[in-house]
């Protein structure tokens, strides 16, 4: 049996920079893929590209995935560099948070801006490629929050159920087409986005980090963090050989937390 590859595959992975984006981003690049490293801040890119298998083609485009021009420019220039995009991985993704009736209009339009109008941009300037291709592989990073509710991020939350609605509907409207769009949902993740989570507990609580960490690990039936490689790992999965009939799923990674 030859070992599955994706020698020959350009994939873009917007917040590549880091945390579970690069994760993403190492294990592409690790099964042969040229990837186009995407995010708004040019120094942290450029330290995970210098990461990647040497192998890999790279590319980095620093760009605010909710502005469309910058999308647009960012997208032309990754096709320039690398070719045709066949796999785009939205996990660009940031998570304020605040009691409803804090949440400003700031505080939704930014997280709706990123988390749900960046991968609606990212998909509509790279599907073209796909169409051209007759092939594709769209993976989007939900969240457990995409599937159920929590307290104090309302904004997150319906951002991330949003992205779940986009890739039911791109599914069917695709599935003609050998295009898959799948999305993933961990559960809460050990990056800087769980890092400040905890500061921001410790800072309105009083409680210790220690303490801080157990109120976001106890939700998880596994009592752990979700580790980048994890996501990464089963976000590869869906862009090998094999995965042909898997289109429009939420796949939780979240040791048993939502069912
Ligand atoms: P990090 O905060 O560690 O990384 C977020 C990444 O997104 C960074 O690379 C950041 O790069 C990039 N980013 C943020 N805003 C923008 C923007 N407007 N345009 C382009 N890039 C942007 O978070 P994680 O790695 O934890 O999160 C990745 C994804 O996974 C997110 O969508 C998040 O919602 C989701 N997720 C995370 C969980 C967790 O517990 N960590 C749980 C469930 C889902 P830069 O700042 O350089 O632009």
């Amino acid at each position: 049996m030859t070992h599955p590859t994706l020698t020959g595959r350009h994939a873009l992975v917007t917040g590549a920079g880091r945390g579970i984006g690069a994760a993403i981003a190492g294990s592409l690049a690790a099964l042969g893929a040229s990837v186009t490293l995407l995010g708004r801040n040019r120094s942290t890119l450029e330290r995970a590209a210098a990461g990647l298998a040497p192998h890999a083609g790279v590319h980095t485009a620093q760009c605010d995935v909710s502005d469309e021009l910058q999308v647009k420019l960012a997208v032309d220039g990754a096709r320039q560099a690398l070719g045709p995009i066949q796999i785009l991985v939205n996990n660009a993704g940031q998570a304020g948070s605040a009691p409803f009736m804090k949440t400003d209009i700031a505080l939704w339009n930014s997280m709706l801006a990123t988390n749900l109008t960046g991968a609606y941009l990212c998909a509509r300037a790279c599907l073209p490629d796909m169409f051209e291709a007759g092939f594709g592989r769209m993976v989007n990073i939900a969240s457990t929050a995409g599937l159920t509710g929590y307290p104090y991020i309302s904004a997150y939350c319906a951002s991330k159920h949003g992205m779940i609605g986009l890739t039911r509907s791109l599914a069917l409207e695709l599935a003609g087409r050998n295009i898959t769009v799948n999305a993933v949902c961990p559960g809460y993740t050990d990056t800087d986005m769980v890092r400040s989570a905890i500061e921001n507990i410790r800072i309105n609580t009083g409680r210790t980090q220690a303490e801080a960490l157990a109120a976001l690990t106890e939700r998880n039936p596994q009592r752990r963090l979700i580790t980048p490689a994890e996501v990464a790992h089963a976000v590869v999965w869906l862009c090998l050989p094999g995965t042909e009939s898997v289109t429009g799923q939420a796949i939780t990674l979240a040791g048993g937390e939502v069912m």
